[in-house]
């Protein structure tokens, strides 16, 4: 380890002035901590903000969910209101990380979390994320695990995160309290493509605290639910996943939002694939032919030319699991 300062945020006005002065805010602690004994992250100070009062989950007037940045994973997934109206949360929840780390881990750190590229966290590997400009081990290594969407010529590293690729497909907002005040970000614009400064991952600007995710109302009733694919059935990240919600009516589909996990830089929005589904019968064959449009951008790497078929069927089988006609 190395000597840093820690402080604790007496509230969010603090925090904020902490964050502008270069702290790193810290609340679960489930990804920093790890990072710091790995040397990858050297943060001069270190700012708790697990005192403040973001931890609530409320239902919002038009009737969607608002979770505080500092609501615990497993308690995000337990919540009634969370489970009755978006079922893909609390399914991309229970499917992360260990039952330990979910009653520590908190939703703002969720999302903030860091890549599992095994050479982003080999402080003696090249990296343009951890150390901008030296390179990417990554592209000539090993990449099994990386990105077939999004990717550049600096950076290939997934998205960690599961309940991100849920609040990617349901269209959420995160909430940022920053000295400018608050402002709120879409879900699929707060994280970045890695483009040619990955080492930039989000949208906050300095100081700037993330409050929390709301996610609006959908048309009900709307059925969702998440299916990750891994290497084993508990505590690994996903090598695909997908995130779905269907409104069905009329005999038809009259709303989708999908989008995938494991093969993005950030999580995957499949915008094609939801306008193929829409305003069609709900049946095998529409399952089959929406989710073969799912990789039609990927570009593969030496070692994961599977994810592109395993993106296809994870969708596929998410699909017919939501849509009823498994
Ligand atoms: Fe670093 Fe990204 Fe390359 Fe991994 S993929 S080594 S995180 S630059």
């Amino acid at each position: 380890m190395f000597p840093f300062t820690y402080t604790k945020a007496a509230d969010t006005r603090a925090a904020v002035a902490a964050g502008q002065r270069g702290g790193r805010f810290i609340a679960g602690g489930t990804t920093l901590v790890d990072l710091m004994r790995e040397t990858v992250e050297r943060p001069d100070t270190v700012v708790d903000i697990s005192g403040l009062p973001l931890g609530e989950i409320t239902t919002t007037r038009s009737g969607g969910v608002r979770i505080g940045a500092l609501v615990r994973m497993s308690d995000a997934a337990a919540d009634r209101r969370v489970r009755n109206t978006f079922p893909v949360i609390s399914q991309a929840l229970e499917l992360s990380a260990s039952a330990q780390l979910r009653n520590m881990a908190t939703i703002g750190g969720n999302i903030m979390q860091r890549t599992r590229c095994t050479y982003f966290r080999d402080v003696s590997a090249a990296c343009n994320k951890r150390a901008p400009g030296s390179g990417c081990a990554a592209l000539e290594g090993f990449n099994r695990s990386h990105a077939i969407l999004g990717g550049s010529s600096q950076c290939v590293a997934t998205h960690p995160s599961d309940v991100a690729v849920a609040f990617a497909a349901l269209e959420a907002s995160v909430h940022l309290l920053g000295p400018d005040g608050e402002r709120g970000v879409p879900f699929t614009e707060f994280l970045l493509r890695p483009g040619n400064t990955p080492e930039r991952e989000h949208a906050l600007r300095p100081g700037e605290l993330i409050t929390a995710v709301e996610i609006p109302a959908h048309p009900r009733p709307l059925r969702s639910g998440y299916l990750k694919v891994r290497d084993r059935q508990s505590y690994e990240f996903a090598l695909t996943s997908a995130a779905v919600a269907l409104h069905l009516g009329g005999g038809v589909v009259r709303a989708a939002k999908v989008a995938a996990g494991g093969v993005g830089t950030v999580p995957w929005k499949l915008t094609a694939v939801e306008q193929r589904l829409l305003g069609e019968r709900p049946s095998d064959r529409l399952w089959t032919a929406a989710a073969a449009v799912a990789a039609d951008d990927a570009e593969p790497l030496a070692h994961n030319e599977f994810k592109v078929e395993l993106l296809k069927r994870t969708v596929e089988r998410q699909l017919r699991v939501v849509g009823g006609t498994r």
